[in-house]
């Protein structure tokens, strides 16, 4: 059955998106010193490519963005029927004790004689109902929209080799497990209850792949064998506020703007290194400002005689991971944290998985090491 796992990333490296022609697609690479049933496989999901539009169409026009919980569940229910018209039975694990919308598990029971195959995708994407960009469209080979690759394409080629599976004659002694997330871009909190199931499934598998999106280069498609991990964090300064005239002065400081330009510039200059990237995505500073509750969108009031108590950033990080770590880790190693008011130390929540917290400590290190460097400034 080790030829099953093979077969079904073979699938998944050939059909990144439903977009693509069956004329585009390099079959060869599938079918160079396959199986019977690997090549009729291959046959069936080039010949598939329509449906798998279609589906991926559908898909993309319901907008789920994480915080639309009613999105991500409409998601969940067309992915649901799919499974259901293959013969695998769905349950949807309600996410409100992790404050998202939940998660769909679907199963196939095979025979128990071969391995135990995990899948893993997620239902959500970052374009919450708000955002312009909502609508699938086509124009040639590419296809666009919200989610076409990250990560209703991986649903497409999830169901297309089931299908193709199905086709070929095995699926029926498969025994699979499809873990799809409701959570991936935003995951919700505690995260060993937001994990949990998709935890539980890596352990009952002996192998997974995760159906996220793919590199192509040249013509040549390559596969992921380790990734990032992700870190997101809020930069809260503060500063004595008063009236402007006694900017710089020992008693007054600089303020809590200068103060986050000053972290945020240390940053850019002092932190690179190979494989490392950090975002400043949102700043917002005046008296007060701060963000609300998603940290999606801040408010500031700020007059130009008043020095400004309040300044904040969101950042996110990608880090280095580790080769060793499992596939699901790419998944569950988001993390959210919150670095307070500087110049206390801050501090990360444990994301529950071992990839790169040997580089997440480094950047606290490092970021702790900046925001010291002159407390004084920081009221
Ligand atoms: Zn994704």
């Amino acid at each position: 059955m080790r030829h099953l796992a093979l077969t079904l990333l073979a699938l998944s490296l050939s059909v990144p998106a439903a977009a693509q022609t069956a004329a585009a697609r390099p079959a060869a690479s599938v079918t160079t010193g396959a199986s019977a049933a690997e090549r009729r496989m291959a046959e069936f999901a080039a010949a598939d490519a329509a449906y798998g539009e279609a589906l991926l169409e559908r898909l993309v026009n319901q907008n789920s963005g994480t915080l639309n919980s009613a999105g991500v569940r409409a998601v969940g229910a067309m992915m649901e029927a799919e499974f259901a018209a293959l013969g695998l039975t769905s349950e949807w694990i309600d996410g409100a004790s992790w404050g998202r919308a939940g998660h769909l598990i679907a199963r196939h029971r095979g025979n128990g004689r071969g391995q135990r195959i995990l899948m893993i995708g997620h239902l959500d994407t970052v374009f919450e109902p708000e955002s312009p960009f909502q609508r699938y469209s086509r124009d040639g080979n590419i296809a666009t929209g919200p989610g076409v690759g990250d990560d209703k394409g991986g649903l497409v080629v999830i169901i297309g080799a089931l299908r193709a599976m199905r086709h070929a004659g095995t699926l029926a002694n498969a025994d699979i497990v499809i873990v799809l997330t409701g959570d991936e871009e935003r995951m919700g909190a505690p995260v060993d209850v937001a994990r949990g199931p998709l935890v539980e499934a890596a352990m009952w598998a002996d192998a997974a792949l995760e159906y996220e999106n793919l590199v192509r280069d040249d013509g040549q498609d390559y596969g992921t064998i380790a990734r990032r991990s992700s870190s997101n964090w809020t930069i809260t300064a503060t500063g004595n506020t008063g009236h402007s005239s006694a900017i710089f002065t020992p008693g007054m400081g600089y303020g809590a703007i200068y103060e986050l330009a000053r972290i945020l510039d240390a940053f850019r200059r002092e932190l690179p290194e190979a494989n490392l990237t950090y975002n400043v995505a949102l700043v917002a500073g005046g008296t007060p400002a701060g963000l609300d509750d998603s940290e999606e969108h801040a408010s500031a009031t700020g007059k130009t005689n008043i020095v400004p108590s309040d300044a904040v950033a969101c950042n996110a990080t990608r880090a280095p991971g580790c080769q060793r770590c499992p596939t699901y880790a790419s998944t569950s190693a988001r993390s959210r944290s919150r670095a307070a008011s500087f110049p206390q130390r801050p501090s990360l929540a444990s994301c529950g998985s071992p990839i790169a917290s040997a580089s997440r400590e480094k950047i606290l290190s490092l970021v702790h090491a900046i925001a010291i460097q002159r407390p004084s400034l920081v009221g």
